[in-house]
């Protein structure tokens, strides 16, 4: 038994927690009877991917193959983006699509079917499966893909872990010319102004936005839109960037070296963390170029970020509302969230795309996303911010949840009675795959 979390360290269990290198070690261990699941590489937030039995899937990571001419390529669940990263961004390759952060798991990508900045133009990681094998609990091994054992294929995408265990997938990379990435960073002076942005960015690939959440009154919603593309040899104006087209340079990450104390963390300190963001921000329309890694993954310069926010922990509470319901609603529930002063400085707002999937979290609308330290009190407020999420057609993204009740998951994810039958169904036999999540939301009993 050993002290485990997800990345926002709540909750904590004490679990019985081992890895697996090969089929039939996992076989072995699913022959075990009870509950287990699946841990990538702890990257979502709350208690998806804890359990009483946890297995670790990191030591399952080969690249099984890689077609050159189609940028085909499959390997084991384990395997981290970073990892994928290192290997293809030179030979000129990168990621269909990727979150925030490049140190998951594919089979946490698939998993939570996560998006990224190009959802409007490229959809969910899921979309882009081709196929994959999947251990079930009885140990034996599925292959599925849209067109062979689709309903399979369909509950695994964005199905939690909860379907059986994803051994490899098969994806397209696509091509790139250069490691670095032309971006364009706009300040909006409210929320009218960011959402006009937005509406504005479909030609562009990439787009997000960061919002100041001190603003308040007509500067409601004001923040720095950040769009970008794949810079091209030519765009690569600079000599320096055009002699090393696929190299960038390696700076280590600045650790936090201990869990700061529950006394470092005040909202001022909280606020300064993510203020020194914002601020790198000049006013205006700046063109840059920058690495990926500046792009996508700011974070994940600081090792640990996570654990600034002490030995309570804290949990980000992400949601998307239908387009329709985009300005008022946004308006609404930013105010109410920038009038409570309990979450973080920051918050990440991203339109989305169409998407048609089963469980998955994006639907057509607008997302925001932002950190809360655990209290009571950002607890009720969550609960108020649920109605109004829920009143509002939208729904809250498992991968950052860690206490959703089983009535708000019921009511805003429209297949999830027929999810929970199908996993109930799979899950016939000694051994279940279940979550802390799953049960808390009414997935599993
Ligand atoms: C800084 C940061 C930024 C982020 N940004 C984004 C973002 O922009 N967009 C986004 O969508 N997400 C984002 N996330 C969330 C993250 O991408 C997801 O939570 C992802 O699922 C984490 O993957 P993991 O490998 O760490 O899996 P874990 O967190 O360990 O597990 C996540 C789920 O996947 C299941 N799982 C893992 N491996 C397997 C497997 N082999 N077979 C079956 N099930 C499996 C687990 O059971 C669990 O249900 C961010 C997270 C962080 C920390």
């Amino acid at each position: 038994m050993r002290k485990i979390a997800d990345w926002g360290n709540y909750p904590v269990i004490e679990a019985d927690v081992s890895g697996f290198d090969t089929t039939a070690q996992l076989q072995q261990k699913l022959e075990q009877p009870g509950e287990v699941i699946a841990f990538g590489n702890g990257r979502s937030y709350g208690d998806a991917s804890l359990q009483n039995k946890i297995l670790l899937t990191r030591r399952f990571n080969k690249l099984l193959s890689f077609d050159d001419a189609t940028g085909e390529l499959c390997c084991q669940a384990g395997v981290l983006l970073s990892e994928i990263l290192e290997v293809f961004v030179p030979r000129g390759w990168f990621l269909p699509v990727t979150p925030g952060t490049k140190l998951i798991t594919i089979g946490g990508a698939i998993a939570a079917d996560v998006h990224g900045k190009n959802h409007h133009v490229d959809g969910s990681f899921g979309q882009h499966i081709r196929s994959m094998d999947i251990m079930r609990n009885d140990g034996s091994v599925v292959t599925c893909s849209p067109t062979q054992n689709a309903d399979f294929f369909k509950v695994t995408i964005g199905g939690m872990g909860l379907s059986g265990i994803i051994l490899n997938a098969t994806f397209r990379l696509k091509k790139i010319e250069s490691a670095y990435i032309r971006q364009e960073t706009t300040r909006a002076a409210n929320l009218d102004e960011i959402m006009d942005g937005f509406e504005a960015s479909n030609d562009w690939t990439y787009s997000v936005a960061w919002i100041d959440c001190l603003a308040k009154g007509d500067a409601l919603g004001r923040s720095v839109l950040m769009r970008g593309e794949h810079a091209t040899e030519t765009d690569l104006v600079e000599q320096l960037h055009k002699n090393a087209r696929f190299k960038i340079k390696k700076g280590l990450p600045l650790g936090i070296p201990i869990n700061f104390p529950d006394f470092a963390l005040n909202p001022l300190s909280m606020k300064a963390f993510n203020f020194a963001y914002y601020n790198k921000t000049r006013p205006g329309t700046h063109q840059d170029i920058v690495n990926y890694n500046s792009f996508f993954y700011p974070l994940d310069a600081i090792a640990d970020w996570n654990r600034i926010y002490g030995k309570r922990g804290f949990t980000q509470y992400q949601f998307v509302i239908p387009k329709e319901a985009g300005r008022e609603g946004m308006r609404t529930i930013l105010k109410r969230i920038t009038e409570s002063g309990l979450g973080s400085f920051l918050a990440v707002l991203k339109l989305f795309g169409e998407q048609d999937s089963f469980m998955s979290f994006p639907m057509a609308g607008y997302t925001l996303a932002l950190d809360f330290p655990i209290s009571v009190k950002a607890m009720a407020l969550f609960k108020e911010l649920d109605a109004m999420v829920a009143d509002y057609g939208g729904r809250l993204y498992l991968a950052k949840d860690s206490r959703m009740d089983a009535a708000m998951f019921e009511k805003t994810y429209p297949n999830a009675d027929e999810f929970r039958q199908v996993i109930a169904m799979l899950n016939e036999g000694s051994t279940r795959f279940a979550s802390l999540q799953s049960k808390r939301i009414g997935i599993t009993g």
